[in-house]
């Protein structure tokens, strides 16, 4: 028998209402005949009350014990979706990442899957039952209980589906990927199937609807991943290889925009290869994702240096660069906050040139001040003040077709 591996998000999940109608959806594959397995995340907003419940103890957790607590969120939710299934007449049972053995690299909160033993989830599928499983969490070879980052489930997902060698698809509160947030760009198009390099670049720029890690696994293991809605019935995308052929003219698939980074700017540091090595080293020693670089000399054979990371991040970037201070007090650091990224994405700019220059002209026209910009063979990315990222979105949504025809 084929199997199924579905995932429904927090949103989804939120009341038990809804628990009970995301069981009734769960029966409806069960009776087309398939195995099914579901991966569900933490119901509502769970993650968020469970950071802010360790907030309200301390602003830096041991890493160990807030997995200990966040791991606890997906546990309840995979309970109650299989209690709902018994009650309905179905025979389920739940598993959390450590009973499964989902082994992971041992970095709390950002924690990698290396392998998932399946021999008992195969016996449960064999014995009938439809087999729950706890997404975004994991352990290590220690026993030690991990999560995968904020959105892990949908990795949870595609890594289950890989190994079962099953279809996946993931349910959520929209119904597809659309070529931007809907939530940003209220015309936004919905894309029918979007090519996996595409989709990665997008999750990775604030498409927050895949995790990354999910579609770069559906990728490298090649499962199609369809995203549609929990609660309709509308077609939603499928990511796979190729694209949507009936816009092949597209240049841009996609936009994306995120609030998450911060722009850190260093000043006055010794110009040479080694300065940079020793402050992009020191922070990828700590794991800190730097996306945007750029340097500038100053004319004492000085430069300065800005670059871009995540938020939660800074006070990591913040040991860093006083350390360095202390033994160079000319050495100033200035902190931006307030950026927003804006990001167009397309595997059309392989073969056609020109949409840095159409990026450009919009920002010109309408007067927002670009700060920092990267391109890639499919992406273009710059840097903008918060408070012009919504107009940037309109500008970018409507000039390059993004937006449904009126
Ligand atoms: P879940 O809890 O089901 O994992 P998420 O909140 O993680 O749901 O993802 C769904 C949300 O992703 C949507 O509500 C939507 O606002 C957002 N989103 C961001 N980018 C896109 C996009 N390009 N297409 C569709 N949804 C997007
Ligand atoms: N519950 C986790 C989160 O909120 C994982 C997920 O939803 O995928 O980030
Ligand atoms: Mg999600």
């Amino acid at each position: 028998m084929e199997i199924v591996v579905q995932k429904y998000g927090g949103s989804s999940l939120a009341t038990t209402e809804k628990i009970k109608e995301v069981a009734d959806k769960v029966i409806k594959k069960k009776e087309e005949g398939y195995h099914v397995v579901v991966i569900v995340s933490a119901m509502g907003k769970t993650t968020d009350e469970l950071i802010s419940l360790a907030k309200g103890i301390t602003d830096h957790p041991v890493p160990r014990e807030m997995d200990m607590l966040l791991t606890t969120g997906e546990q309840m939710s995979i309970a109650l979706l299989s209690m709902a299934l018994n009650a309905k007449g179905y025979s389920a049972v739940s598993f959390t990442g450590s009973q499964l053995n989902i082994q992971t690299t041992a970095i709390h909160q950002k924690a990698r899957i290396k392998d998932i033993e399946t021999s008992k989830l195969i016996k449960a599928l064999e014995e009938n039952k439809i087999v729950v499983v706890a997404g975004f969490q994991g352990v290590t070879e220690e026993n030690e209980y991990t999560t995968l980052g904020r959105g892990g489930s949908d990795t949870s997902a595609v890594a289950l589906a890989a190994k079962l060698k099953g279809s996946c698809e993931i349910y959520t509160d929209v119904d597809g990927i659309y070529t931007m947030d809907p939530r940003k760009l209220k015309r936004a198009k919905k894309i029918e199937k979007i090519n996996y390099e595409e989709m990665m670049e997008m999750a990775s720029l604030g498409a927050g609807v895949m995790h990354y890690r999910a579609v770069e696994l559906g990728h490298k293991y090649k499962i199609p991943i369809y995203v549609a809605s929990t609660f309709s019935e509308e077609r939603g995308t499928i990511i796979t290889n190729g694209g949507d052929t009936s816009m092949e003219e597209t240049l841009i698939t996609g936009m994306a925009s995120n609030v998450d980074d911060i722009q850190v700017t260093l000043l006055n540091i010794p110009s040479s290869t080694a300065s940079l090595y020793r402050l992009f080293g020191e922070l990828a020693e700590e794991e800190v994702n730097v996306d945007m670089i750029s340097q500038m000399l100053t004319e004492d054979k000085k430069m300065n240096v800005s670059f871009t990371i995540p938020k939660t991040d800074l006070h990591i970037a913040e040991e860093i660069v006083e350390k360095w201070r202390e033994e160079d007090q000319t050495i100033q650091w200035e902190v931006n906050t307030d950026i927003a990224k804006i990001s167009v994405v397309g595997l059309g700019m392989r073969s056609h040139s020109g949409v840095a220059g159409k990026v450009f002209e919009l920002m010109a026209k309408n007067n927002i001040e670009i700060k920092m910009v990267t391109t890639s063979e499919i992406k273009i990315t710059w840097v903008v003040d918060q408070k012009d990222e919504l107009r940037a979105v309109e500008v970018i949504g409507s000039g390059f077709g993004l937006e449904m025809a009126e």
